[in-house]
């Protein structure tokens, strides 16, 4: 379905809070959309409510774009012909265009006070009606009028609802959707602090920005018929709209909060973009994953790559019905994108979250020649970056802390556990740190003693990384040096000393 015009797109996210899992979502889809047709997606800052904003949110929406790959054609730091990209820095254009409105008829200035508004709120509800504007200025007379701008009254600007019949448009998912004009009392367009409200600067903006599709959260429906009457009072065409489809919590049941509460499994569900870059969740994933939120690429296939999304996505595609957050998926998904990464580009996304993790300096890992060795060895393992730490921590610690308990291999004793870690040392120490070299001659000995080989490299690979689960037990070894190894071996006798003396004892 692309156009013979050239598609216009946008984001408009208010900086009232971080960037979520929802906005991303609409993010993606309106930049596939871009995309897919070679038109252009605008970023444009919607900040005209003052008593909502937050500070650092609009950093965070243009990080969280960034990070997911979705570039902005204009927009903040980008600039373009339709600029300013923040509401804030456009006021003169709203009063122009709310002026215009009231000159046409199409809208009136309101003088009433708040306590007048208190006052006529509280006798609707003591008469159980429903609460709303009286349209009182509406029929102010040219003098009323001219007497309040006179005295300078403070004033809003509100859109003159036709008082009956209904107003209807087609959105590209849902089909015609039609309401009724009485449900819409007269809105404010214009505060009387001179911001405009988030209906008229939408519409004004997507008007003169040439927004030609509006692909948006569906809790933006209610608002349409409000904004298809300005298009109308101002003789403008309308874009298509598609509401996307609500993204439901991940049992199914509820809206998908933006809060925080318990996901699947018990585990804690997500609510920022942030929050899955900083859990170790590629982009490549995160965006795979986004994609699948209310669209899918086959039905064959969940993972598909952005170029494929770009050739494949398009507005009639998109299932209109909610739909619950797979999260399950996203491990699964994650973990296939990280199989796919090569060693060095392995190495460097797991370097950051290692050196946050361990409290290591990035630069100091990023030149530890152990991290290439053991990358590969955990990459089949790992469902995300943060992960690693637990896996690797044995080869960037100067010393290991662990029960000594653990050196004690099944159906043996300290003792004997002992002997088997001394002469295994013993041999380590003659040996080259090379794979090859290192296995056989280490199983030969297990046989020597009558141990099994679990038992013998069940004992290094505690002495060695601190753990009873551990990535392979010789690239262990290897990754950590021989002499680190040879001293580790050494600690782990010390301890099995302490034990053997204390059974002794005891
Ligand atoms: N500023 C609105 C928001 O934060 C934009 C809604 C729209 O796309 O029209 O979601």
């Amino acid at each position: 379905m692309t156009p013979n015009y050239p598609v216009r797109v946008r984001m408009a996210p208010s900086p009232t809070g971080y960037f979520h899992l929802g906005s991303a979502r609409t993010a993606l889809f309106n930049w596939l959309y871009a995309r897919h047709t070679g038109g252009a997606f605008i970023l444009r800052i919607e900040d005209t409510d003052r008593t909502r904003f937050v500070a650092d949110a609009l950093q965070d929406a243009m990080d969280s774009l960034r990070w997911l790959g979705l570039d902005w054609d204009e927009g903040p730091e980008v600039g373009g012909p339709h600029g300013p990209y923040f509401q804030s820095e456009r006021l003169p254009i709203y009063h122009e265009w709310a002026g215009w409105l009231v000159e046409h008829g199409h809208a009136y200035r309101c003088y009433c006070s708040e306590a007048r508004l208190g006052a006529l709120r509280r006798a609707q509800q003591a008469r159980k009606e429903n609460t709303g504007y009286d349209r009182h200025c509406r029929h102010l007379t040219a003098t009323q009028r001219a007497e309040y701008a006179a005295a300078a009254t403070p004033a809003v600007v509100r859109l003159a609802m036709p008082l009956a019949g209904e107003t209807s448009f087609t959105d590209a998912l849902r089909g015609v959707i039609t309401f009724d004009n009485r449900q819409i009392i007269d809105p404010i367009l214009l505060k009387s602090d001179g911001f405009p409200t988030y209906h008229l600067a939408n519409v004004v903006d997507d008007h003169l920005m040439e927004i030609t599709h509006i692909l948006r959260g569906d809790e933006w429906l209610n608002s349409v018929p409000l904004h298809v009457n300005l298009y109308r009072a101002f003789g403008w065409e309308m874009p298509v709209y598609a509401h996307l489809p609500l993204i439901l919590d991940p049992s199914g049941v509820g809206k998908l909060s933006k809060r925080k509460k318990k996901g699947e499994g018990g585990e804690e569900l997500l609510t920022y973009i942030r929050e899955y870059r900083q859990a170790g969740y590629l982009p490549e994933a995160m965006f795979n994953f986004l994609a699948i939120l209310g669209w899918s690429y086959s039905a064959d296939t969940d993972l598909f790559s952005r170029e494929q999304a770009i050739a494949a996505f398009d507005i009639p595609h998109i299932n209109a019905s909610p739909g619950a957050l797979p999260l399950s998926k996203l491990d699964w998904m994650n973990g296939h994108y990280i199989r796919q990464l090569s060693i060095p580009d392995l190495t460097g996304r797991l370097a950051p979250f290692l050196a946050r993790d361990l409290g290591i300096p990035v630069e100091t890992l990023a030149e530890d020649p152990a991290l290439p060795t053991l990358a590969p060895l955990i990459q089949e393992r790992l469902k995300t970056l943060a992960e690693a730490a637990a896996w690797l921590d044995f080869a960037f610690v100067a010393k290991l802390s662990y029960d000594p308990q653990m050196l004690i291999a099944k159906k043996l004793d300290a003792a004997g556990s002992l002997a088997a870690l001394e002469a295994a040392h013993k041999l380590l120490a003659g040996l080259p740190f090379t794979e090859e070299a290192l296995e056989g001659p280490l199983r030969d000995l297990a046989q020597e003693l009558g141990l099994k080989t679990g038992q013998l490299f069940g004992i290094l690979r505690v002495a060695t990384t601190g753990k009873e689960v551990a990535p392979p037990l010789f690239g262990s070894m290897i990754a950590l040096g021989r002499e680190r190894t040879l001293a580790r071996c050494a600690q782990a006798e010390a301890s099995l000393r302490t034990l053997v003396a204390a059974e002794s004892t005891g």
